[in-house]
């Protein structure tokens, strides 16, 4: 089965549960859950600076950060890199004990605070064994507005909302304000990152 990755390098989905015979997205009812976490955390993640270089320039100029191209680990606990740090990360990963932390809630932390001590791969380390893959080649993630569309046009009488933070879905009850529109500036789109 095909195996894609979406906006960015690193995760992979699998290309049946995620696009239809027609390559469009399937809707999110149809996507397993996990699966569904991961899509919707990508439109979260997509345009956020690489964890790496945000530490090295830091919030006042996150600007000279490098937009992330690639992402590692579980969401919520993901690290983001452009092609410059992936090096570091892998290293970290593979033989600065990194790999002991992946799937804990501490995974990103750990990373962040061996690079913030100043740790780095060594010159020339290489070890990059993907395919390199043109992040401008990927199919983009669906834009938030699309995936709240598409989440509730099936849907009479019972509206949908997602947390774009963690890809939870929640049912809107219709006791509710009838114009609480399931609203997108709910989700906290301009929360700093990372969070420390
Ligand atoms: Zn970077």
């Amino acid at each position: 089965m095909a195996k894609v990755s979406i906006g960015l390098r690193g995760w992979r989905f699998d290309e049946r549960e995620v696009f239809t015979d027609e390559g469009e997205f399937r809707p999110l009812d149809e996507v397993p859950d996990d699966t569904r976490r991961r899509l919707i955390r990508l439109t979260y993640l997509q345009s956020k600076p690489c964890d790496a270089c945000y530490l090295v320039h830091g919030e006042a100029e996150k600007k000279r950060a490098n937009q992330a191209e690639i992402v590692y680990g579980e969401p919520m606990e993901e690290v983001l890199l452009c092609a410059e740090h992936e090096a570091d990360f892998l290293y970290w990963f593979r033989e600065a004990g990194g790999s002991d932390a992946a799937g804990t809630e501490t995974f990103r932390d750990e990373f962040h605070e061996w690079f913030a001590a100043g740790n780095r791969a060594p010159e020339g380390y290489g070890g990059l064994e993907h395919v390199e893959t043109d992040p401008g080649g990927l199919p983009t993630p669906p834009e938030p507005e699309e995936l709240n569309r598409r989440l509730n046009e099936q849907y009479e009488g019972e509206r949908k909302r997602i947390n774009l933070e963690t890809g939870e879905i929640t049912t809107v009850d219709e006791g509710d304000d009838e114009d609480d529109l399931p609203s997108l500036d709910e989700a906290d789109l301009s929360r700093e990152y990372p969070t420390k």
